[in-house]
This record gives structure tokens, C-alpha cells and sequence, in this order.
């Protein structure tokens, strides 16, 4: 057995790895933190940090080299989530949404489409959403009711998409919309590009959320939206595979979004509770705060190394993916939920006001329960992995 550090690199991050974290962390705390709370308040889209993570190539890091991106592998993109996060959730959605518009492109679109549409991403120029929920297909998505109607050489699409993260900032959106209406389930649906100019493609009211209020969530409407046949992702029938495989890749950067929202709450209560005095002693110095903090930071750091083993998944293309890729997102969401909770508790009065950032966390964390697909939906992902064994 060898003794040798060098050769058992398993259980840590690279030094690369480190060195990106740290200059997302000066890049957040510099240019993205400052705008955190407004963009919560006046609900709106965070330009400012859209700029900085632009001229820091940190807005899509996870585009190939070959499309003028940097080629971030998927744990890098991962840590570039987490950092945002743990300032602004809903400025992290920047890169995590972008990543997840194109990732059908990467896994299953024709070389002439990658070309076209994946540069002006790298570049900054245009981001990128994903449409897949409608209002009545949340958790069944294969009931979809969208339509794309084959028309002499295009495709008019017909229907509408549910709380489409990044709505109306984006430029391009990969839509899923059912082909072969008698055809089977599940295998009667394909994927498109559509771009935000395409007539007969408008946009719902921006939602009234919870948390996440910087990110714009809106409906994508398509009435009589015409689309040339180029633009179709992967082969007719393919969609919801693609939508599906997709999924397994994104859901590791929602943990890590989950594991930053966390983070950022942790960090803030730790510094409090050194300051704050209660019986004469700073209240970090009781024992049940100590250890309130010594379970937050436990949980916090089991979902970050289950996050961070699903993403070396992600970037092998383990056959587990889908185990992985669900158990991270589930685990590390309901850990930021619990973190986050137990960080307003421990500011007490101060946790439930605006004036500090634990009670905008504990709102934003509770999306990640439920978007790519909810936490008992994980479940039945992970069940289904399990049993296939
Ligand atoms: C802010 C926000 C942003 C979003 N962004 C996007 C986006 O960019 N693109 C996109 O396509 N979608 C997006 N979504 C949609 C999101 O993925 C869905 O809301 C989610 O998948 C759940 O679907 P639903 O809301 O229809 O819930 P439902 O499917 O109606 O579920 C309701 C409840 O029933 C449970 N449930 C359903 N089926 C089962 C089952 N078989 N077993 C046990 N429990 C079950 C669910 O877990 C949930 O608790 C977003 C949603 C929000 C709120």
C-alpha cells in the first residue's frame, strides 16, 4: 500500500478546482452580492451580475472550447453554481439555466446546430432556456399537450410551456412539444430550438414567486410558431429522452446551487452569533447553538461531497448518473432548507427581516426542492435505478 499523497488524489478537489472557486468567490462577493437583495426586492433580473459573470466567463463555463466557451468540466461548473449562490440563488441561475437550455444541444443536436446557436452563448450575447413543464404536465411531463405540426419543411408549434425559468432574457429555448400525437408515450415527443424573434412565440405575466425573484419565471406561449426544420434536437420521437438524460446532467448543478444557498447561510450566522451578546456572553458561546451550527455544517458538507461525486458522474457519463444526479439534487435541496431554517433561527428576530440575508436564503432554497423535477420525484428516480440492479 502505497503512503504517497499524490497518488491517492480521490477524495479532494484539484488545486484548479480551488483556484476557480476562489475567483468566482472574489467575483461574487465583489460584483454579484451587492445586488442580491435588490434584485429580491424590485423582483428583476440582476444585469449587473449577468455582466460581471460575462466578463469573467463565468456566465456559461460549461460550453466546449470548440464553441468559443472556456470547457469548464462538470465539477468546475458546479463550484462556478455554488459560489453565485452563496451570495445570489437567483443569479446563479445564470450559468445552471444556461447549461440547462443547451445540454440537449451538447448531448443529441447535429453538429450545424451546436455551431449556430452555442457560440452566442459562450460569448455572452444570448442566453438560453428550457422549456419541457406545462401547466397540467409538471411531474408527467409525457402528457405534454404542446404540439409541432409538420409543415412542408418546418414545424408549427402550437401550446404552451409553465414557469420557464429565464423567460424573456433569453434569446434561444430548447421546447419539447409532441410529433406523433397517436404514437406512444413518452416516445412521441421532440425537441426544438425556438428563438425569442420566431412569430407566433410570446411570453406569459412574469410569476410572483416565493423566492428566486431576480430569475424571471414566465409562460412560453406558441400560437401558430412557425420553425424550420433544421431546428429540430436530435431525432423525431427522441425528445423526452433527451429532456429526461438532460436532467440526470443538471439536477448535480441544482445541488450544488442548494449546497451554496446554504453555505452563504451558514457563513452569515457564524459571523453572527460571535457578535451578538445574550446573558452576558456572545451567544455563540452556548452549547445549543454550538451545536445547532455543528449539525448545519455537517449536513452542509455531506451534500457538497455528494454533489461533487455526482458531477465527476456527470462528466464521466457514469451509467449511475441518474442515481446520482437525483440523489444530489434531493439530498443537498432538503439539507439548504434545513441550513437555511435553522440559520434564520439562530439570528432570531434579526432572521425574519429583510435587514440580513438568512430570510431571502430560506426562501430562495425552497425551489430547489421542487424544480427539475420535485423531491419525491428523485425518489421514484432513484427507486427506479435501484430496482433496475
Ligand atoms: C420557479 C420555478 C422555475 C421553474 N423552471 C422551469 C424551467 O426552466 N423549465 C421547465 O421545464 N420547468 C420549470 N419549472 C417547473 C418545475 O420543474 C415543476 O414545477 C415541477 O417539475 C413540478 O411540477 P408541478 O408543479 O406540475 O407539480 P405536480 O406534478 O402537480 O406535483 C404536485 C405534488 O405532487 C407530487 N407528485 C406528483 N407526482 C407524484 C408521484 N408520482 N409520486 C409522488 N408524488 C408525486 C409532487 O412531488 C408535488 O409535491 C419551474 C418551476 C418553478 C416554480
Amino acid at each position: 500500500m502505497t503512503k504517497d499523497k499524490d497518488a491517492f488524489p480521490l477524495f479532494t478537489t484539484s488545486d484548479d478546482h480551488e483556484e476557480l472557486r476562489a475567483a468566482v468567490r472574489a467575483v461574487a462577493q465583489d460584483k454579484i452580492a451587492p445586488h442580491a437583495a435588490e434584485a429580491d426586492e424590485l423582483a428583476a433580473f440582476p444585469k449587473a451580475s449577468y455582466d460581471a459573470l460575462v466578463a469573467s466567463d463565468f456566465h456559461a463555463p460549461h460550453i466546449g472550447e470548440a464553441y468559443g466557451g472556456v470547457g469548464a468540466d462538470a465539477l468546475a461548473t458546479c463550484i462556478v453554481i455554488e459560489e453565485v449562490a452563496r451570495v445570489c440563488a437567483a443569479s446563479s441561475l445564470i450559468p445552471a439555466v444556461n447549461k440547462l437550455g443547451t445540454m440537449p444541444l451538447i448531448l443529441a443536436a447535429s453538429d450545424e446546430i451546436k455551431a449556430k446557436y452555442l457560440p452566442p452563448v459562450a460569448r455572452g450575447e444570448a442566453m438560453f432556456a428550457y422549456g419541457l413543464s406545462e401547466r397540467e404536465a409538471g411531474s408527467d411531463t409525457a402528457s405534454m399537450k404542446c404540439r409541432a405540426k409538420a409543415d412542408g419543411d418546418g414545424w408549427v408549434l402550437n401550446g404552451q410551456k409553465s414557469w420557464i425559468t429565464n423567460a424573456g432574457v433569453s434569446s434561444f429555448y430548447t421546447v419539447l412539444a409532441v410529433t406523433d400525437p397517436e404514437g406512444k408515450r413518452g416516445s412521441n415527443v421532440s425537441a426544438f430550438v425556438v428563438e425569442k424573434s420566431d412569430p407566433g412565440f410570446t411570453f406569459g405575466d412574469l410569476e410572483r414567486k416565493m423566492g428566486i425573484k431576480g430569475s424571471p419565471t414566465r409562460e412560453l406561449i406558441f400560437e401558430g410558431c412557425r420553425v424550420p426544420g433544421d431546428r429540430m434536437v436530435g431525432a423525431p420521437g427522441e425528445g423526452l429522452k433527451i429532456a429526461l438524460a438532460t436532467l440526470d446532467h443538471t439536477r448535480v448543478t441544482i445541488g450544488a446551487q442548494a449546497v451554496g444557498i446554504a453555505q452563504g447561510a451558514l457563513d452569515f450566522a457564524l459571523g453572527y452569533v460571535k457578535e451578538r451578546s445574550q446573558f452576558g456572553k456572545h451567544i455563540a458561546q452556548f452549547q445549543g447553538i454550538q451545536f445547532m451550527l455543528a449539525d448545519m455544517a455537517m449536513k452542509l458538507e455531506a451534500a457538497r461531497q455528494l454533489v461533487y461525486v455526482a458531477a465527476a458522474k456527470s462528466e464521466r457519463g457514469d451509467k449511475d448518473l441518474s442515481f446520482f444526479g437525483a440523489a444530489a439534487k434531493c439530498f443537498a435541496s432538503d439539507v439548504a432548507m434545513a441550513v437555511t431554517t435553522d440559520a434564520v433561527q439562530l439570528l432570531g428576530g434579526a432572521g425574519y427581516v429583510k435587514d440580513y440575508p438568512v430570510e431571502r436564503m430560506m426562501r430562495d432554497a425552497k425551489i430547489t426542492q421542487i424544480y427539475e423535477g420535485t423531491n419525491q420525484i428523485q425518489r421514484i428516480v432513484m427507486a427506479r435505478q435501484l430496482l433496475k440492479a
